[in-house]
């Protein structure tokens, strides 16, 4: 493959390039607005989790006043009925000063189940709205990516089609271009750049005159200065538009 043929082959790949990098800009932007739903959901989520958790360690509070208040009412009742039987004065008055102590711890008990119901009383409305938020955020991701599913998928196949076609047209350069290329693609995402009126199109990089001349006589393919993109001239681009359409005869 001589040096024209090698600048009419990287300007076809060049085409393919400019599709390549539309396709992928498009595979980052498309999700963006599901992606941006499942932000949100995972901020209620973890709302929503926290509060659910903060619910439930109350709730085992309650009924742990709850077993209290009947063990210690328990206690009162039987004291209450060994009160009765005793007869020396001093130990009546002890024991009913122990049950008015026992009362007293009655009612703190009984203050502190008033004041947890009342929590959980207060957090149950808050509760369900973020648990409504959560499922309402669920469906809205399940909707939005069922959307942006089909027409990824539609993407990553044309991706694949055309990185093909990419590699078919790179396979007939020269080994140390395809290196050069590769190496390129691999930092700039493409490899190659259009030399617009002495200018790289892809890093406006003012060309210098000469190396413009030996792209555009098709004499050397040049990397420009700037951007280190191979460079083809808008006459190989030309070319490569009216071959790609239209397959050049081959009796010529
Ligand atoms: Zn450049």
């Amino acid at each position: 493959m001589n040096v024209p043929e090698q600048l009419m082959a990287l300007a076809k790949i060049s085409l393919v390039e400019d599709e390549l990098v539309g396709l992928r800009q498009k595979i980052k932007v498309l999700p963006q607005p599901a992606e941006a739903i499942d932000l949100e959901m995972d901020g209620t989520q973890k709302r929503y989790l926290q509060l659910a958790k903060d619910y439930d360690i109350i709730l085992s509070e309650r009924r742990q006043l709850e077993r209290s208040l009947i063990e210690e009412k328990d206690k009162v009742r039987k004291w209450q009925v060994r009160a009765e039987a005793i007869r020396k004065e001093r130990e009546y008055t002890a024991l009913m000063s122990e049950i008015g102590s026992q009362k007293r711890l009655i009612n703190d008990i009984e203050d502190q189940l008033i004041e947890k119901m009342q929590i959980l009383e207060d957090t149950e409305k808050p509760l369900h709205e973020l648990e409504d938020a959560l499922n309402e955020a669920k469906e809205a991701s399940v909707k939005a990516w069922g959307e942006i599913k089909p027409k990824l998928d539609e993407i990553n196949s044309r991706l694949t089609t055309i990185t093909a076609e990419r590699d078919a047209l790179l396979d007939a350069l020269p080994k140390s271009l395809i290196n050069k290329y590769n190496r390129i693609a691999e930092k700039r995402g493409n490899a190659i750049s259009i030399i617009r009126n002495e200018v790289c199109t892809q890093c406006r990089y003012k060309i210098p005159p000469h190396m413009c001349q030996m792209v555009y006589r098709g004499d050397a393919v040049e990397s420009c200065p700037s951007c280190q993109r191979l460079m083809v001239s808008e006459f190989n681009m030309e070319s490569a538009a009216v071959t790609e359409s239209k397959p050049v005869e081959q009796n010529a």
